[in-house]
């Protein structure tokens, strides 16, 4: 039964095994003297734009942020990084879960912010395009795709980034946000406070929808 006109799906992390990508892309660095911890603040660099929820993450940015915190990267690391995006990173219960959502969902949108060309290397490896009615690709600001299309549309919103969910949340009460859980940025403690109902799982999402 059609419960929503509309759901969004975030790619990273939710769909999408960004921390196992990301471990893949530490494997590649590690052989020039770089630890994990720096690792992931030079990833952090590469990616993050000041304003919360842009994203412009790519594996030349990577490079020069790992080069700044003082270790000689050699350019042809470039071609294996590349080759990671043809990887197939798809969460093993995400295909399922798309499925499912397409029963109580009108149209299944996939949201993602990133860099656009980046982000489609990785869509497209791993099938999304196929598999949702629509891809949406944005540098971020998510807050304005939905603004775009609220007025009378019954929402559902499923990411992993806790503050993006808050911002969507705090501006539009009657969209249902929910989150899935992102250890590796927030802890239980900031998803119980966010008051937004979060969950450790794709298929435990599945089962609080089904119980709606
Ligand atoms: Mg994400």
């Amino acid at each position: 039964m059609i419960k929503y006109d509309v759901c969004f799906v975030d790619l990273d992390d939710t769909i999408y095994d960004t921390r196992k990508l990301k471990e893949d892309i530490y494997k590649l660095f590690q052989p020039f003297g770089i630890n994990h911890e720096q690792f992931i603040k030079a990833y952090r660099r590469a990616a993050e734009l000041p304003t919360p929820g842009y994203f412009h993450y790519t594996f030349e940015k990577q490079i020069e942020a790992v080069r700044e915190f003082g270790y000689e990267v050699s350019e042809n690391i470039l071609n294996d990084l590349n080759n990671l995006l043809n990887n197939d990173y798809l969460l093993s219960d995400a295909g399922g879960f798309i499925r499912y959502l397409k029963t109580i969902c009108a149209k299944v949108i996939l949201l993602t912010a990133g860099t656009i060309e980046f982000q489609k290397r990785k869509v497209e490896a791993i099938g999304a395009d196929k598999m949702f009615d629509e891809v949406v690709q944005i540098a971020g600001g998510k807050d304005q795709v939905i603004a775009s299309i609220v007025k009378n549309e019954k929402i559902l919103f499923i990411n992993d980034n806790l503050e993006e969910n808050m911002v969507i949340k705090n501006h539009f009460a009657g969209v249902d946000v929910l989150t899935l859980y992102n250890y590796s940025y927030w802890n239980e403690e900031d998803c119980e406070r966010s008051k937004i109902p979060w969950f450790k799982s794709l298929n435990d999402i599945k089962n609080y929808l089904q119980s709606k």
